[in-house]
């Protein structure tokens, strides 16, 4: 089974897409990397982030803004030959992505970055209210460099099967 780099912007998209979830990892002043889980949304090569006011995370990019965020696609366990052990892979697709994050700070810019977060999860349409606006942390990521892979390829002739994992 092979890895497979993944160059063309439509399918990179679409694996973003198709993620409930992000790593984003920071690193602070004495280069200590913090990375959190956080939910996302995806639009013309911008990350949305949302959060609290204050935090951590807040604190350090404040001092560098810098961000590495990793997708992860659900993975699945293959394997060619349940018997040999390194015939195992997890076939799953990723994507990691290079910025800067720019906390919006305009009231409008803010429900449209939250409308394009909830469009993420669901197909409704929602409305804010003012306080939860205000109150919110909108973080836009502008993608500077982005790599993707698919991991655990089969090749032509290659048979396998696969399980749920866990
Ligand atoms: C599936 C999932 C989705 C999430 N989505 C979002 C999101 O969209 N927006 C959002 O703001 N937050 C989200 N969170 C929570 C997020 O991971 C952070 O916990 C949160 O943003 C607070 O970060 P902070 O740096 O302000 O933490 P602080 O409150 O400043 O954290 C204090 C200390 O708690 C510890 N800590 C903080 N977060 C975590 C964590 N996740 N796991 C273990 N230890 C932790 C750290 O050691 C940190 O030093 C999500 C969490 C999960 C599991």
């Amino acid at each position: 089974m092979r890895t497979v780099s993944v160059e063309e912007l439509h399918h990179i998209e679409s694996l973003i897409r198709n993620c409930t979830l992000c790593y984003v990892g920071m690193a602070d002043e004495q280069g200590v990397p913090y990375v959190l889980p956080m939910n996302f949304g995806y639009d013309e090569e911008v990350i949305y982030l949302h959060s609290a006011q204050e935090g951590r995370s807040i604190s350090i990019l404040h001092k560098n803004p810098q961000v590495c965020i990793t997708f992860c696609t659900d993975p699945k366990l293959v394997w060619q030959d349940e018997e040999v052990a390194c015939s195992y892979r997890m076939r799953a697709e990723s994507v990691i992505c290079h910025g800067s994050v720019i906390f919006e700070e305009d009231y409008d810019e803010k429900v449209k970055a939250l409308n394009i977060i909830m469009k993420q999860y669901s197909d409704r349409t929602f409305s804010y209210s003012v306080p939860a606006v205000k109150n919110v942390k909108i973080w836009k990521v502008p993608i500077d460099k982005v790599t993707a892979k698919e991991f655990g390829v089969p090749g032509k002739k290659a048979q396998y099967k696969d399980r749920k994992v866990f």
